[in-house]
Protein backbone atom coordinates (compact mmCIF):
# COMPACT_ATOMS: atom_id res chain seq x y z
CA UNK A 1 0.00 0.00 0.00
CA UNK A 2 2.76 2.41 0.71
CA UNK A 3 4.43 1.52 -2.23
CA UNK A 4 1.24 2.40 -4.28
CA UNK A 5 1.20 5.99 -2.15
CA UNK A 6 4.67 6.53 -2.81
CA UNK A 7 4.31 5.78 -6.77
CA UNK A 8 1.32 8.13 -6.99
CA UNK A 9 3.39 10.66 -4.92
CA UNK A 10 5.74 10.71 -7.55
CA UNK A 11 3.99 10.61 -10.15
CA UNK A 12 1.90 13.90 -9.00
CA UNK A 13 4.76 15.64 -8.59
CA UNK A 14 5.87 14.87 -12.09
CA UNK A 15 2.27 16.08 -13.00
CA UNK A 16 2.65 19.51 -11.29
CA UNK A 17 6.06 19.93 -12.83
CA UNK A 18 4.75 19.53 -16.52
CA UNK A 19 2.17 22.37 -15.74
CA UNK A 20 4.70 24.59 -14.74
CA UNK A 21 6.71 23.92 -17.95
CA UNK A 22 3.15 24.59 -19.62
CA UNK A 23 2.92 27.72 -17.80
CA UNK A 24 6.43 29.00 -18.52
CA UNK A 25 5.89 28.45 -21.72
CA UNK A 26 2.58 30.55 -22.16
CA UNK A 27 4.56 33.26 -20.33
CA UNK A 28 7.05 34.29 -23.05
CA UNK A 29 9.30 35.68 -20.89
CA UNK A 30 13.14 35.48 -21.03
CA UNK A 31 13.33 32.11 -22.16
CA UNK A 32 16.83 31.28 -20.90
CA UNK A 33 15.58 32.48 -17.26
CA UNK A 34 12.50 30.87 -18.10
CA UNK A 35 14.80 27.80 -18.54
CA UNK A 36 16.74 28.56 -15.27
CA UNK A 37 13.46 29.01 -13.35
CA UNK A 38 11.58 25.33 -14.06
CA UNK A 39 15.10 23.78 -14.10
CA UNK A 40 15.54 24.31 -10.44
CA UNK A 41 12.15 23.54 -9.63
CA UNK A 42 12.99 20.40 -11.52
CA UNK A 43 16.15 20.45 -9.48
CA UNK A 44 13.50 20.98 -6.14
CA UNK A 45 11.10 18.19 -6.81
CA UNK A 46 14.24 15.88 -7.41
CA UNK A 47 15.35 17.06 -3.70
CA UNK A 48 12.06 16.47 -2.59
CA UNK A 49 11.62 12.79 -4.47
CA UNK A 50 14.89 11.78 -2.32
CA UNK A 51 13.27 12.32 1.44
CA UNK A 52 10.72 10.51 0.34
CA UNK A 53 12.25 7.63 -1.45
CA UNK A 54 9.66 4.45 -2.89
CA UNK A 55 9.73 1.81 -0.82
CA UNK A 56 11.02 -1.53 -2.87
CA UNK A 57 11.70 -4.04 -0.93
CA UNK A 58 13.10 -4.25 2.99
CA UNK A 59 15.89 -2.24 2.70
CA UNK A 60 15.77 -1.27 -1.03
CA UNK A 61 14.01 2.16 -2.06
CA UNK A 62 13.77 4.04 -5.50
CA UNK A 63 13.07 7.36 -5.75
CA UNK A 64 12.38 9.58 -9.27
CA UNK A 65 15.34 11.55 -9.00
CA UNK A 66 17.07 10.86 -12.47
CA UNK A 67 13.43 11.12 -14.31
CA UNK A 68 13.45 15.01 -12.83
CA UNK A 69 16.90 15.46 -13.45
CA UNK A 70 16.90 13.51 -17.04
CA UNK A 71 13.05 15.28 -18.31
CA UNK A 72 14.40 18.74 -17.00
CA UNK A 73 17.67 18.58 -19.81
CA UNK A 74 15.53 16.85 -22.23
CA UNK A 75 12.99 20.16 -22.34
CA UNK A 76 15.28 22.71 -21.16
CA UNK A 77 18.34 22.12 -22.34
CA UNK A 78 21.47 22.91 -20.51
CA UNK A 79 21.08 25.75 -18.93
CA UNK A 80 17.67 24.03 -17.34
CA UNK A 81 19.71 20.28 -16.94
CA UNK A 82 22.48 22.88 -14.97
CA UNK A 83 19.87 24.13 -12.83
CA UNK A 84 18.21 21.20 -11.68
CA UNK A 85 21.50 19.32 -10.89
CA UNK A 86 22.92 22.56 -9.13
CA UNK A 87 19.85 22.03 -6.70
CA UNK A 88 19.94 17.98 -6.92
CA UNK A 89 23.27 17.58 -6.64
CA UNK A 90 24.02 19.16 -3.36
CA UNK A 91 20.51 17.78 -1.70
CA UNK A 92 22.03 13.56 -2.80
CA UNK A 93 25.14 14.91 -0.79
CA UNK A 94 23.90 16.04 2.32
CA UNK A 95 22.29 13.17 2.45
CA UNK A 96 25.80 11.19 2.83
CA UNK A 97 26.24 7.72 2.50
CA UNK A 98 28.48 5.18 0.80
CA UNK A 99 26.70 5.91 -2.39
CA UNK A 100 27.22 9.67 -2.85
CA UNK A 101 29.75 9.19 -5.50
CA UNK A 102 27.55 6.56 -7.67
CA UNK A 103 24.27 8.96 -6.76
CA UNK A 104 25.69 12.20 -8.14
CA UNK A 105 27.25 9.97 -11.18
CA UNK A 106 23.87 8.81 -11.90
CA UNK A 107 22.45 12.27 -11.99
CA UNK A 108 24.49 13.48 -14.54
CA UNK A 109 24.31 10.75 -17.15
CA UNK A 110 20.46 11.19 -16.84
CA UNK A 111 21.29 15.05 -17.52
CA UNK A 112 23.53 14.10 -20.16
CA UNK A 113 21.07 11.51 -21.28
CA UNK A 114 18.23 14.24 -21.49
CA UNK A 115 20.19 16.62 -23.28
CA UNK A 116 21.16 13.96 -26.43
CA UNK A 117 17.31 13.49 -26.64
CA UNK A 118 16.37 17.00 -26.17
CA UNK A 119 18.81 17.69 -28.91
CA UNK A 120 18.16 14.76 -31.36
CA UNK A 121 14.55 15.55 -31.12
CA UNK A 122 14.96 19.23 -31.52
CA UNK A 123 13.06 19.73 -34.91
CA UNK A 124 10.46 16.46 -34.55
CA UNK A 125 7.52 16.17 -32.99
CA UNK A 126 8.12 13.52 -30.64
CA UNK A 127 4.90 12.57 -28.86
CA UNK A 128 4.86 9.11 -29.56
CA UNK A 129 5.68 7.03 -26.55
CA UNK A 130 7.73 4.98 -28.96
CA UNK A 131 10.36 8.02 -29.06
CA UNK A 132 9.44 9.03 -25.25
CA UNK A 133 10.28 5.22 -24.36
CA UNK A 134 13.95 6.09 -25.63
CA UNK A 135 13.95 8.95 -23.05
CA UNK A 136 12.94 6.56 -20.28
CA UNK A 137 15.93 4.35 -21.61
CA UNK A 138 18.59 6.87 -21.57
CA UNK A 139 17.89 8.03 -18.15
CA UNK A 140 17.63 4.47 -17.33
CA UNK A 141 21.32 3.93 -18.27
CA UNK A 142 22.28 6.06 -15.33
CA UNK A 143 22.14 2.75 -13.68
CA UNK A 144 25.55 2.14 -14.99
CA UNK A 145 26.79 4.74 -12.16
CA UNK A 146 25.66 1.57 -9.50
CA UNK A 147 29.62 0.29 -10.78
CA UNK A 148 30.57 2.80 -8.05
CA UNK A 149 29.44 0.90 -5.47
CA UNK A 150 31.19 -2.25 -3.78
CA UNK A 151 29.81 -5.53 -6.46
CA UNK A 152 27.18 -7.00 -3.52
CA UNK A 153 25.66 -3.91 -2.95
CA UNK A 154 25.29 -3.18 -7.11
CA UNK A 155 23.85 -6.60 -7.80
CA UNK A 156 21.72 -6.18 -5.13
CA UNK A 157 20.30 -3.21 -6.19
CA UNK A 158 20.35 -3.94 -9.60
CA UNK A 159 18.14 -7.02 -8.76
CA UNK A 160 15.80 -5.91 -6.55
CA UNK A 161 15.80 -2.26 -7.45
CA UNK A 162 16.94 -2.33 -11.10
CA UNK A 163 13.54 -3.03 -12.78
CA UNK A 164 11.24 -0.94 -10.69
CA UNK A 165 13.51 1.90 -11.49
CA UNK A 166 13.82 1.29 -15.25
CA UNK A 167 9.60 0.58 -15.33
CA UNK A 168 9.24 3.87 -13.83
CA UNK A 169 11.71 5.83 -15.81
CA UNK A 170 10.17 4.18 -18.78
CA UNK A 171 6.28 4.62 -17.84
CA UNK A 172 7.55 8.49 -16.48
CA UNK A 173 9.12 9.20 -19.96
CA UNK A 174 6.01 8.31 -21.81
CA UNK A 175 3.60 10.36 -19.36
CA UNK A 176 4.76 12.77 -18.75
CA UNK A 177 7.54 13.53 -21.43
CA UNK A 178 4.08 13.50 -23.41
CA UNK A 179 2.71 16.09 -21.14
CA UNK A 180 5.65 18.00 -21.53
CA UNK A 181 5.67 17.56 -25.66
CA UNK A 182 1.88 18.33 -25.48
CA UNK A 183 2.47 21.97 -23.86
CA UNK A 184 5.02 22.86 -25.95
CA UNK A 185 3.29 21.86 -28.93
CA UNK A 186 0.33 24.00 -27.89
CA UNK A 187 2.63 27.11 -26.49
CA UNK A 188 4.04 26.86 -30.28
CA UNK A 189 0.49 26.79 -31.97
CA UNK A 190 -0.84 29.48 -29.33
CA UNK A 191 2.20 31.73 -30.33
CA UNK A 192 1.32 30.77 -34.29
CA UNK A 193 -2.29 31.85 -33.84
CA UNK A 194 -1.27 35.23 -31.56
CA UNK A 195 1.27 36.20 -34.87
CA UNK A 196 -1.53 35.29 -37.32
CA UNK A 197 -4.39 37.49 -35.40
CA UNK A 198 -2.25 40.54 -35.58
CA UNK A 199 -0.51 39.91 -39.27
CA UNK A 200 -1.95 41.24 -42.79
CA UNK A 201 -1.83 37.87 -44.86
CA UNK A 202 -1.56 38.83 -48.12
CA UNK A 203 1.29 41.52 -47.36
CA UNK A 204 3.01 39.91 -43.86
CA UNK A 205 2.49 43.67 -42.75
CA UNK A 206 0.76 43.97 -39.45
CA UNK A 207 -3.04 44.44 -39.52
CA UNK A 208 -5.06 46.62 -37.25
CA UNK A 209 -4.97 44.82 -34.10
CA UNK A 210 -1.27 44.27 -34.60
CA UNK A 211 -0.96 48.00 -35.58
CA UNK A 212 -2.35 49.15 -31.53
CA UNK A 213 -0.26 46.52 -29.82
CA UNK A 214 3.06 47.85 -31.66
CA UNK A 215 1.60 51.37 -31.21
CA UNK A 216 1.55 51.02 -27.17
CA UNK A 217 5.07 51.73 -26.00
CA UNK A 218 5.49 54.87 -28.59
CA UNK A 219 2.25 56.43 -26.95
CA UNK A 220 3.35 55.36 -23.67
CA UNK A 221 6.90 57.00 -24.47
CA UNK A 222 4.99 60.32 -25.11
CA UNK A 223 7.47 61.36 -27.32
CA UNK A 224 7.14 62.94 -30.67
CA UNK A 225 6.25 60.56 -33.63
CA UNK A 226 4.62 61.40 -37.34
CA UNK A 227 1.56 58.82 -38.57
CA UNK A 228 1.08 58.90 -42.36
CA UNK A 229 -1.29 57.29 -44.05
CA UNK A 230 -1.12 56.04 -47.74
CA UNK A 231 -3.95 55.44 -50.23
CA UNK A 232 -3.34 54.28 -53.18
CA UNK A 233 -5.25 56.38 -56.03
CA UNK A 234 -8.01 54.98 -58.23
CA UNK A 235 -7.16 51.54 -57.08
CA UNK A 236 -10.27 49.98 -58.03
CA UNK A 237 -9.69 51.07 -61.71
CA UNK A 238 -6.41 49.16 -61.21
CA UNK A 239 -8.47 45.86 -60.16
CA UNK A 240 -11.12 46.32 -62.79
CA UNK A 241 -8.45 46.79 -65.63
CA UNK A 242 -5.91 44.18 -65.36
CA UNK A 243 -8.18 41.82 -62.43
CA UNK A 244 -8.06 41.21 -58.82
CA UNK A 245 -4.69 39.60 -58.65
CA UNK A 246 -2.92 42.27 -60.25
CA UNK A 247 -3.81 44.48 -57.93
CA UNK A 248 -2.75 42.26 -54.87
CA UNK A 249 0.48 42.31 -56.55
CA UNK A 250 0.58 46.13 -56.21
CA UNK A 251 -0.50 45.80 -52.79
CA UNK A 252 2.59 43.14 -52.07
CA UNK A 253 5.32 45.51 -53.91
CA UNK A 254 3.92 48.93 -51.86
CA UNK A 255 4.11 46.79 -48.66
CA UNK A 256 7.73 45.61 -49.51
CA UNK A 257 8.58 48.87 -50.53
CA UNK A 258 7.44 50.58 -47.42
CA UNK A 259 8.53 47.55 -45.21
CA UNK A 260 12.24 47.89 -46.34
CA UNK A 261 12.28 51.92 -46.88
CA UNK A 262 11.87 52.52 -43.19
CA UNK A 263 13.56 52.09 -39.80
CA UNK A 264 13.31 48.53 -37.28
CA UNK A 265 11.33 51.20 -34.57
CA UNK A 266 9.00 52.41 -37.43
CA UNK A 267 5.76 50.87 -37.23
CA UNK A 268 3.95 49.16 -40.91
CA UNK A 269 0.72 48.39 -40.97
CA UNK A 270 -2.02 47.64 -43.68
CA UNK A 271 -5.45 48.68 -42.27
CA UNK A 272 -7.21 46.56 -44.92
CA UNK A 273 -8.24 47.90 -48.26
CA UNK A 274 -5.05 49.67 -50.43
CA UNK A 275 -4.57 51.80 -47.42
CA UNK A 276 -1.55 51.66 -45.45
CA UNK A 277 -0.31 53.44 -42.05
CA UNK A 278 3.26 53.91 -40.91
CA UNK A 279 4.02 55.46 -37.77
CA UNK A 280 7.50 57.43 -37.60
CA UNK A 281 8.63 56.83 -33.24
CA UNK A 282 11.38 59.72 -32.71
CA UNK A 283 10.98 61.94 -35.45
CA UNK A 284 11.33 65.73 -36.53
CA UNK A 285 8.49 67.42 -38.27
CA UNK A 286 10.70 67.77 -41.14
CA UNK A 287 12.21 64.62 -41.51
CA UNK A 288 8.86 63.28 -40.98
CA UNK A 289 7.73 65.30 -44.03
CA UNK A 290 10.40 64.42 -46.31
CA UNK A 291 10.28 60.30 -45.05
CA UNK A 292 6.50 61.06 -46.21
CA UNK A 293 7.72 62.70 -49.88
CA UNK A 294 9.88 60.05 -50.49
CA UNK A 295 7.81 57.28 -50.35
CA UNK A 296 5.53 58.93 -52.05
CA UNK A 297 7.64 59.47 -54.72
CA UNK A 298 9.20 55.72 -54.55
CA UNK A 299 5.36 54.20 -55.24
CA UNK A 300 4.83 55.84 -57.94
CA UNK A 301 7.72 54.53 -59.48
CA UNK A 302 7.26 50.83 -58.43
CA UNK A 303 5.38 48.68 -61.60
CA UNK A 304 3.92 45.58 -61.09
CA UNK A 305 3.71 43.27 -62.63
CA UNK A 306 6.88 43.31 -64.58
CA UNK A 307 5.47 41.01 -67.71
CA UNK A 308 2.81 43.70 -68.47
CA UNK A 309 3.32 47.10 -66.79
CA UNK A 310 0.43 48.62 -65.74
CA UNK A 311 -0.20 52.28 -66.17
CA UNK A 312 1.34 54.54 -63.56
CA UNK A 313 0.54 53.58 -59.67
CA UNK A 314 0.43 56.38 -57.37
CA UNK A 315 -0.37 56.92 -53.66
CA UNK A 316 -1.83 60.10 -51.64
CA UNK A 317 -0.47 60.07 -48.43
CA UNK A 318 -1.74 62.36 -45.30
CA UNK A 319 0.57 62.76 -42.44
CA UNK A 320 0.18 64.01 -39.11
CA UNK A 321 3.39 65.07 -36.43
CA UNK A 322 2.93 65.65 -32.71
CA UNK A 323 5.60 67.18 -30.76
CA UNK A 324 4.61 65.57 -27.55
CA UNK A 325 2.32 63.01 -25.75
CA UNK A 326 1.15 61.12 -29.86
CA UNK A 327 -2.46 59.95 -29.17
CA UNK A 328 -3.35 57.47 -31.95
CA UNK A 329 -6.97 58.31 -32.00
CA UNK A 330 -6.39 61.79 -32.64
CA UNK A 331 -3.41 61.46 -35.02
CA UNK A 332 -4.87 59.44 -37.18
CA UNK A 333 -7.79 61.68 -37.52
CA UNK A 334 -5.41 64.36 -38.36
CA UNK A 335 -3.96 62.50 -40.78
CA UNK A 336 -6.90 61.15 -42.65
CA UNK A 337 -7.72 65.05 -43.04
CA UNK A 338 -4.99 65.69 -44.59
CA UNK A 339 -5.19 62.70 -47.00
CA UNK A 340 -8.80 63.42 -47.64
CA UNK A 341 -7.04 66.75 -48.78
CA UNK A 342 -4.08 65.48 -50.43
CA UNK A 343 -6.91 63.22 -52.58
CA UNK A 344 -8.79 66.78 -53.14
CA UNK A 345 -6.26 68.64 -55.01
CA UNK A 346 -5.59 65.96 -57.40
CA UNK A 347 -4.41 62.68 -55.61
CA UNK A 348 -0.35 61.88 -55.80
CA UNK A 349 1.36 63.99 -53.50
CA UNK A 350 1.07 64.45 -49.83
CA UNK A 351 -0.24 66.74 -47.52
CA UNK A 352 0.95 67.64 -43.62
CA UNK A 353 -0.28 68.94 -40.38
CA UNK A 354 1.53 69.36 -37.59
CA UNK A 355 0.82 69.65 -33.57
CA UNK A 356 3.67 71.76 -31.55
CA UNK A 357 2.37 72.18 -28.01
CA UNK A 358 2.13 75.66 -26.56
CA UNK A 359 5.21 76.29 -24.56
P1 LIG B 1 -9.14 56.86 -54.51
O1 LIG B 1 -8.12 57.42 -55.40
O2 LIG B 1 -10.23 57.84 -54.22
O3 LIG B 1 -8.58 56.27 -53.28
O4 LIG B 1 -9.85 55.71 -55.35
P2 LIG B 1 -9.78 54.17 -55.09
O5 LIG B 1 -10.31 53.48 -56.31
O6 LIG B 1 -8.41 53.77 -54.69
O7 LIG B 1 -10.68 54.02 -53.83
P3 LIG B 1 -11.84 53.06 -53.46
O8 LIG B 1 -11.93 53.09 -51.97
O9 LIG B 1 -13.07 53.40 -54.22
O10 LIG B 1 -11.39 51.62 -53.93
C1 LIG B 1 -10.56 50.82 -53.19
C2 LIG B 1 -10.48 49.52 -53.92
O11 LIG B 1 -9.54 48.64 -53.30
C3 LIG B 1 -11.77 48.78 -53.97
C4 LIG B 1 -11.42 47.32 -53.74
O12 LIG B 1 -11.84 46.54 -54.82
C5 LIG B 1 -9.91 47.33 -53.67
N1 LIG B 1 -9.38 46.39 -52.71
C6 LIG B 1 -9.58 46.35 -51.39
N2 LIG B 1 -8.91 45.33 -50.83
C7 LIG B 1 -8.26 44.70 -51.84
C8 LIG B 1 -7.41 43.54 -51.89
O13 LIG B 1 -7.07 42.90 -50.90
N3 LIG B 1 -6.92 43.19 -53.11
C9 LIG B 1 -7.25 43.89 -54.24
N4 LIG B 1 -6.74 43.49 -55.39
N5 LIG B 1 -8.06 44.96 -54.22
C10 LIG B 1 -8.57 45.36 -53.03
MG1 LIG C 1 -9.18 53.71 -49.66
MG1 LIG D 1 -7.61 54.57 -52.89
Amino acid sequence: MSFAVAYLNSFGLAALLAVAFGLSLRMRLNLHAMNIAVGALFGAAAALAMQNPIPIATGVFVDPRNLFVGLSAAFLGPLGAAASLAIAAPSRIALGGAGVGAGLLAMSIAACAGLLWGYATRERDCAHPRCLLLLGAGVSSSLVATMLLPLETMLSLLLNAGPYIVAFNLIGAVLFGGLMMRERVIAHRFGQLKLQAATDPLTGLLNRRGFERELEPVIVGGESAAVLIFDLDHFKSINDVYGHSAGDEVLVAVASLLKRSLRQQDIVARFGGEEFVVVLPRTDELASQRIAERLQIAISEISVPKSTPLKQISTSVGGFWAETTFDAVTSLRHADRALYRAKKQGRNRTEFSAKVMAA
